[in-house]
């Protein structure tokens, strides 16, 4: 089968493969390669759908935070949707976890300032079912909103193609060579070559890298599950998220459901993930100890892989052996809210190999996120 020649051949066409691709689109031909018969089959279809600038810390807040400008207005011809909508969160706190809300509070005042310290009444102005003997303290952090993940995808995708670059679904990477000064994929679709190879294969990034013949990094892909519950009956659409201060649970309104999670973190291979009954019945009892909703049935529940690096910054650089091979991996909880940010940062490292004038005001560099981090 002949080689078909593009300039950046991308694996994985989930929230990241599709950011990279728009982006570098504007420098050459991009084929990006997705395995599945539908983009976004993995964990990009499985988000939780917020962007809080709070959730992630250091290296992660200044990619949301640079994030936001597009996602509050993107390009022309991006979406006909807006893709965040207010919300707000409230992050809350019983009697003992004080001292944690404390900290937190001070880690995040300098960057949102905004941000509203709150007794348990206020609290439950917000949510009016959190229970008046669990609840202490709280802190609203207003910039946090709803974020239309597929509109984001689509937009992506969307752009890309306009731009003449292709999305070739069925298309596994199944072997990787260099021959050349170029990489060749070969995929049961077609095989494709190019002189830069972008890994954004998510929960698999290590797995294609070692198909290509490379040191793997040690990408830890942990599942984190999904229930949605019936409305209870005082409900509220325009309740904010709610989430435990030391990342025990959280929920939210979602569609005239409840949307909730155990915030699990069950470390996983690379795999189509599946919910565990003993996560979902997790999920119930820490929401019900924390709010008065009362759970009949669960109507919905989903898992998805949040893949980690081993210090939980994201990977983004060229790798120093295989020469045009660029990581771009480690999204964590975090890859749709910092995706503008994160296919910024691929198209500047790619082709101008600098940070991207957005982050210049933060205190992250193009170490932060090299790969070399690792060696
Ligand atoms: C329950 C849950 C809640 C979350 N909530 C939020 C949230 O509120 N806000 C937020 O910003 N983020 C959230 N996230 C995180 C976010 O969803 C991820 O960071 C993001 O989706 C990761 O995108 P990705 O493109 O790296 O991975 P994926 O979407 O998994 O895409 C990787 C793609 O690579 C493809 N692939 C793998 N190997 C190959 C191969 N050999 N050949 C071809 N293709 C291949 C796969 O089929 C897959 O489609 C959440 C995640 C979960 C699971």
């Amino acid at each position: 089968m002949s080689a078909r020649d593009c300039d950046f051949l991308i694996i994985g066409a989930g929230i990241a493969g599709a950011s990279a691709g728009y982006f570098l689109s504007r420098h050459g031909s991009v084929a990006l390669l997705e395995r599945e018969s539908a983009p976004g089959y993995h964990t990009t279809g499985r988000s939780a759908a917020f962007y809080a600038p709070s959730y992630g810390g250091p290296n992660i807040r200044p990619l949301t935070i640079a994030s936001g400008p597009f996602l509050r207005t993107p390009p022309d011809g991006f979406t006909g949707t807006p893709l965040l909508t207010d919300r707000g969160a409230l992050y809350i706190a019983r009697h003992d976890q004080i001292a944690a809300l404390d900290a937190f509070e001070a880690a995040l005042r300098p960057f949102e300032p905004d941000i509203v310290r709150m007794d348990a009444a206020q609290a439950r102005e917000r949510c009016g079912v959190l229970r008046a003997d669990y609840v202490a303290s709280a802190l609203f952090e207003p910039e946090c909103a709803d974020l239309d993940v597929n509109a984001v995808h689509q937009g992506f995708l969307r752009g890309l193609r306009q731009r003449g670059g292709s999305v070739i679904t069925d298309a596994t990477a199944l072997s990787i060579v260099r021959a050349d000064g170029k990489w060749v994929v070969e995929t049961p679709s077609g095989v494709w070559r190019a002189p830069v190879l972008v890994n954004a294969a998510g929960a698999w990034a290590d797995q294609v890298a070692r198909l290509a013949g490379l040191k793997p990094i040690g990408m830890r892909p942990l599942r984190r599950t999904i229930v949605i519950l019936p409305p209870p009956p005082l409900f509220s659409p325009h309740w904010p998220v709610v989430l435990d201060v030391d990342d025990q649970f959280y929920f939210k309104p979602e569609s005239g459901r409840i949307l909730a999670s155990p915030a699990d973190e069950t470390p996983s291979d690379p795999v189509d993930a599946q919910p565990e009954e003993i996560d979902v019945a997790i999920a119930v009892d820490r929401i019900q100890q924390a709010a008065d909703i009362p759970v009949r049935r669960v109507e919905n529940k989903w898992a998805g892989l949040r893949t980690f690096s081993p210090d939980r910054t994201p990977v983004v650089g060229f790798d120093n052996q295989g020469a045009g091979f660029f990581w771009f991996v480690g999204q964590g909880g975090y890859g749709i809210q910092t995706a503008p940010m994160m296919g910024r940062l691929a198209e500047s490292l790619i082709v101008d190999r600098r940070m991207p004038e957005e982050l210049a005001g933060f205190d992250v560099t193009a170490a932060t996120y090299d790969p070399d981090r690792f060696d």
